[in-house]
């Protein structure tokens, strides 16, 4: 798009990163946009299952667990996933460096378990990004300026995924998932749901609203904000999703990343 860099953010959810076969899969999207010249940012969920897990293991303790200290063991899904994906991509001849939101400084308010981003640091990405390296974000974590972790809610790996992308002006803000797109409905529940090829910020924010959880509803917001084309489509085909974006006339520009 113009105005835009070349840069393109690519988020994987849970299920995408479920297992290392998955995230070898995942590892295989990021090589193909690398290998078309644009500069590759990356943005990781904790694999599938795993935030539940670690909910319920300290609420095996408590059932109000200390907000604070939920939120410390809750970044941990993340951060397994960025250090796998990383390695992956090093063993595919790809420099991947991991960066948990503290490293990048994602810096949050204090509103544990659903906190609120405030600015992003982006120095040390473009510099990598500038060396050739592919930066693999741990979404969801967030510090507050004095340094507490802090998670964005459920879902808000998509909210990481765009936040940056708004910061970097990337040309496209990819959300690889386990649907291929955006449905009039949730497909899992309704088999007559259809595939929208396009929707605008305003459709998408209803949607999310409406429990659309393909989308974290933050992001959408901050999309629409700061005009950051999305691309909603299936890790598992190469096939176009949705476009999500202020309207119909860019979809070829948008597509042709
Ligand atoms: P991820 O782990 O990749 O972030 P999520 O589970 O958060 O994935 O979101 C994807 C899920 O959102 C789909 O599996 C689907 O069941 C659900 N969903 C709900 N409404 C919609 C919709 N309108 N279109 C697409 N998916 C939807
Ligand atoms: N791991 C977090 C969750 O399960 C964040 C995300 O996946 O977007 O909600
Ligand atoms: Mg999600």
């Amino acid at each position: 798009m113009r105005g835009r860099s070349n840069i393109v953010v690519q988020k994987f959810g849970g299920t995408s990163v479920a297992n290392i076969d998955r995230m070898r899969r995942v590892c295989q999207h990021i090589q193909r946009e690398y290998r078309k010249g644009n500069k590759v940012v990356v943005v990781v969920s904790a694999m599938a299952g795993e935030t539940d897990r670690l909910i319920n293991l300290a609420k095996s303790i408590t059932e109000f667990p200390p907000e604070d200290e939920l939120d410390v063991l809750l970044s941990t899904g993340e951060t397994v996933s960025v250090a796998l994906v990383s390695t992956i991509l090093r063993s595919m001849g790809i420099m991947g460096k991991s960066y948990l939101g503290f490293q990048v400084r994602i810096i949050t308010d204090d509103n544990f378990s659903n906190a609120r981003i405030i600015e992003i640091e982006t120095e040390k990405i473009l510099r990598d990004l500038s060396q050739g390296i592919v930066p693999v974000i741990a979404g969801f974590q967030g510090v507050t300026r004095d340094g507490r972790i802090t998670t964005l809610g459920r879902g808000g790996s998509d909210t990481t995924a765009v936040a940056i992308a708004a910061s970097l002006k990337a040309k496209v803000c990819e959300i690889y998932t386990d649907v291929p797109g955006v449905f009039t409905t949730d497909p899992n529940i309704e088999p007559k749901a259809r595939k929208i090829d396009f929707v605008s910020y305003e459709e998408m924010m209803e949607l999310a609203s409406l429990g659309a959880k393909v989308l974290q509803i933050r992001s959408v917001e901050i999309s629409a904000r700061f005009k950051v084309p999305i691309h909603v489509r299936s890790t598992f085909s190469d096939e176009p999703g949705t476009i999500v974006a202020e309207s119909r006339k860019h979809l070829k520009d948008i597509l042709d990343y």
